[in-house]
């Protein structure tokens, strides 16, 4: 066995991950308790790392006048089958309006307008009004971007490509800090802290087939759980359901964004049906996430998936100039595989 090198160092804050939770904490920090020190600690680069960067999506709000938080209120509870945590839910759907502004007016998000310049928002599944906030489908990057550059300002520690592995507690059973291995030098050291915020976000590389950053291992929650702490909710995952089929490729769980589904895209089967009729014949391919999911796996192990084990989206009677204007993202990502979303199923 090597010798083990521990380097320890000092802080008030440890925020664990540089994800959108990990840099808004960074930032709330640095306008409220501008005394404090902070480390940043993140498995990937600071801000380029995680699942906020994916989003391609948006974010539902109520801006519209139309709107109203009751009904969103409303469409989250539905959505969610009546399981939601409804003061979680509440708080949600208040707090939205006030997070696009701050975005948008503290930190220099630029978000799609419409022409007489307000907020647009489109259309996504189970919500029964037009409120996701978006910049084309490349929002997460729109939004890192600009909270990474306002870290800068702050000027945290970055602890960049530094893992995470477990909590550390004093004799009293006090948070003491946590441990963490550089990646780059295979060096451990402690962090003392006196508040760790872990920002990790969740878990999805146990599956075979995920979208998220290959760094979301769940650690942030093994952690938790390691120390005793309680946590919530686990069962509660999300299931995209669709993205790309890519065999071997790493784009294989890229995801083709809810927004299409919103913007009237079919989804189709291997046998060409249009198979949404059968499970959700009001809403179609707008109904909620959940839904589709299981609805296209019942497809699949029907028998009635696509040779490549899955089933198809088509939005190509929009035309190829609106698809390639409104989703210009995910039709670079289809094209990089062979195939073209502004064109022909993906
Ligand atoms: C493809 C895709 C599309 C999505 N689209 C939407 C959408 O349209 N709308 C929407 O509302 N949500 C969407 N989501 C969900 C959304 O991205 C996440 O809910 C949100 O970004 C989570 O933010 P976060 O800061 O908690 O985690 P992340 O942004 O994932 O950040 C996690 C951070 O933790 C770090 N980390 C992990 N483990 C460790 C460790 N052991 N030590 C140190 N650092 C660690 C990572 O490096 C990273 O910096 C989408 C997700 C994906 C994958």
């Amino acid at each position: 066995m090597p010798d083990v090198q521990y380097d320890t160092l000092e802080t008030d804050v440890a925020i664990v991950g540089s994800g959108g939770a990990g840099l808004m904490c960074l930032l709330h920090l640095a306008r409220h308790a501008p005394t404090l020190d902070v480390v940043v600690v993140s498995k990937g680069a600071v801000g380029r790392s995680g699942c906020t960067r994916m989003v391609q999506g948006g974010f539902n709000a109520v801006l519209d006048p139309g709107d109203s938080i009751d009904l969103h209120f409303q469409d989250t509870l539905t959505a969610g089958g009546y399981l939601n945590d409804q003061e979680l839910a509440w708080s949600l759907v208040n707090d939205a309006p006030s997070i696009i502004h701050e975005l948008e007016w503290e930190y220099g998000c630029v978000f799609d307008r419409t022409p007489d310049n307000r907020l647009h928002q489109k259309a996504f599944a189970g919500q029964s009004f037009d409120r996701t906030v978006h910049r084309g489908d490349l929002t997460g990057i729109e939004i890192m971007s600009r909270l990474r550059d306002q870290a800068l300002r702050v000027g945290p520690r970055e602890l960049e490509d530094v893992r995470a592995l477990d909590l550390v507690f004093g004799a009293e059973g006090e948070l003491a800090g946590l441990t963490v291995l550089d990646a780059a030098s295979g060096r451990f050291a402690v962090v003392l802290a006196k508040v760790v915020v872990i920002a990790t976000g969740g878990s999805a590389t146990m599956y075979r087939i995920a979208a998220p950053a290959r760094e979301k291992t769940g650690d942030g929650i093994a952690m938790c759980l390691r120390a005793g702490l309680e946590v919530r909710d686990m069962e509660m995952l999300q299931f995209h359901p669709t993205g790309l089929l890519a065999g071997e490729s790493l784009l294989t769980g890229a995801v083709l964004e809810e927004g299409l589904r919103g913007a009237g895209a079919h989804l189709l089967n291997g046998l060409g049906e249009r198979f949404m009729e059968r499970y959700d014949p009001e809403r179609l391919e707008r109904s909620t996430r959940d839904v589709v999911a299981r609805s296209s796996y019942l497809e699949i192990v029907g028998g009635r998936g696509t040779p490549a084990g899955g089933v198809l989206i088509d939005i190509s009677h929009l035309g190829a100039e609106e698809v390639e204007r409104r989703f210009g993202g995910m039709v670079k990502r289809t094209r990089l595989i062979g195939r073209d979303l502004s064109t022909a199923c993906a």
